[in-house]
């Protein structure tokens, strides 16, 4: 019997997979339903995803359907963006990316006066690194021998010096782009692991390979659908639920685990899977055991202040996805990274899902996801550079789209990085667990199975291979490889 703490979309996705090889699973959730930052909310008719709003990598959650012999189409459905991201610079720039790989050589080299041949060679080298790193690091275990004596690491060490390990991605970037604003479109792309373009190493660039190569997604009815065909995927074959549960104490007896404690009782369980960020497992449910300490200690990734505004007006020239960039945009990672606090001149992003699910807002209104990246929860006074940030935020976008956002703002939530981590346990609000903001953060991670105990394993966005949605549904996948390899049913 395996006991998951957890029900964010890596402990649904161990959940099923475990469950799919035989094993009885039982989830614990802290909450009162299922998801974790996957989550929505609804408030005066409008209603938003809480967190992740942009999907890739769809066939990771199909899979899941299709372990238990089911067509995901008849649960769960998406539509693939033709337009990537709308964005807007003060200087008036606005730039549409086209998802078609040839429509955006053009479109982009000549927005931005780069030679198309340059446009070309960089995402073939994006390909490249993703072609020669995500076999060894997306679906294994880094903490297992075999993972290393195989064909594949052969070829991804034989070819090291095409991963751009050694330098930043703004360095690797300006190998290619003279623009400021073609180096600042590619340098976004370390946001969606929450770490900084002039710190993260350059194999970095792979992640526009994934939107550019994969596509980029929207699932019907909004994110919040994942979570909750996932869910009924694990009721229909039989996985239990405790929610409003939350585990207080993971039981040990002479180095092994026993069994998990909440305020209702004791379970007993032959195996436990920590969805929970691995920080405050050790902190509150491991007390008696000693710490990795200098793996709890890696640099977090950054967090987010979120403004969800129903906006009673709909714009033509946005589209689900739009960012409104900083003019210095260096001084903003510094500020999140270094100074820990709010940068005065923030990129913004918007999301707004009533552009494909229109009861998401009222007739005649759209639902902003209005989101900034922010340092994580040390204790600044967040009150403060909420209201700062918000009359700031407000401005730029009514420059930016020349009508005046505050007047039309018709329902308000705010969520900060406070909230973040009070929700999910997520430490210091980290979106992604650690960042990666060095270049072997991949290697650092806390890994899927505790070092010292051996019926105890991670998932989820703090550990291998790391945070974001295809990323955490992986670890579900690691993490079940390797009970079945320990523990085989
Ligand atoms: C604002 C925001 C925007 C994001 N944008 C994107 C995006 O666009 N695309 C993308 O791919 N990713 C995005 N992410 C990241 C993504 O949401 C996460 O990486 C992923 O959802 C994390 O999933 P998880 O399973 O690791 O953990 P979580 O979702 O944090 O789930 C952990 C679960 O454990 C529960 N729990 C904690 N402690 C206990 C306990 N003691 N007992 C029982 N239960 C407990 C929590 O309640 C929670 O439900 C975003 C995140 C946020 C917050």
């Amino acid at each position: 019997m395996i006991g998951i703490i957890g029900s964010g979309i890596a402990g649904l996705s161990a959940a099923l997979r475990l469950r799919s090889l035989g094993y009885e699973v039982t989830v614990f959730e802290a909450h009162t339903g299922p998801g974790g930052k996957l989550d929505e909310i609804s408030q005066d008719g409008y209603r938003f995803d809480l967190g992740p709003s942009l999907f890739t990598m769809p066939q990771y959650i199909d899979e899941l359907f299709e372990l238990f012999d089911e067509n995901p189409r008849d649960h769960f459905n998406y539509l693939k963006k033709e337009t990537l991201c709308n964005y807007f610079w003060t200087d008036g720039t606005r730039f549409q990316t086209p998802a078609d790989k040839e429509e955006f050589i053009t479109s982009f080299s000549t927005s931005f006066k780069e030679n198309p041949a340059k446009v070309r060679q960089f995402l073939e080298d994006n390909s490249l690194k993703y072609e020669l790193t995500a076999p060894l690091f997306l679906g294994r275990s880094l903490h297992r021998l075999k993972t290393y004596l195989n064909r594949i690491t052969v070829k991804a060490i034989a070819k090291i010096y095409r991963l751009d390990l050694f330098k930043s991605l703004y360095s690797t970037l300006q190998s290619y782009f003279e623009n400021p604003k073609s180096l600042q479109f590619f340098s976004r792309h370390a946001t969606y692991n929450g770490s900084s373009p002039y710190q993260t190493p350059g194999i970095m660039s792979l992640i526009p390979h994934l939107e550019m190569h994969f596509g980029t997604y929207y699932p019907e009815g909004g994110m919040r659908s994942i979570t909750e065909s996932l869910y009924q995927l694990a009721i229909r074959h039989d996985v239990q639920f405790h929610f409003d549960e939350k585990v207080t104490r993971i039981d040990l007896h002479k180095g092994k685990v026993i069994g998990l404690s909440t305020a209702k009782g004791s379970y007993p369980f032959d195996i436990v899977v920590s969805n929970m960020d691995v920080v405050p497992t050790y902190r509150k449910l491991l007390t008696s055991i000693k710490a990795p300490e200098k793996t709890l200690a890696q640099e977090r990734s950054s967090s987010a202040l979120i403004f969800y505004w129903g906006i009673r007006k709909t714009f033509k020239e946005l589209d689900l996805h739009n960012i409104f960039f900083s003019d210095s945009y260096q001084e903003e990672f510094n500020c999140i990274f270094e100074k820990k606090t709010l940068s005065e001149d923030p990129t913004v992003y918007v999301n707004i899902s009533s552009k494909h699910t229109p009861s998401d807002a009222p007739e005649g209104g759209e639902n902003w996801f209005v989101m900034i990246n922010a340092p994580g929860n040390y204790g600044q006074n967040w009150e403060e550079l909420i209201d700062l940030s918000r009359e700031r935020i407000l401005n730029k976008l009514s420059l930016l789209l020349g009508v005046n956002i505050k007047e039309l703002i018709e329902t308000e939530f705010v969520w900060d990085p406070r909230g973040i981590e009070a929700k999910t346990d997520s430490f210091l609000g980290a979106l992604y667990g650690a960042a990666s903001n060095d270049r072997m953060a991949a290697f650092l991670r806390h890994p899927n199975r505790a070092p010292q105990i051996s019926n105890l394993y991670f998932c989820g966005g703090s550990v291998h291979p790391g945070g974001g949605i295809p990323l955490c549904v992986q670890s579900g996948k690691i993490v079940s490889e390797l009970i079945n390899e320990d523990y085989p049913k």
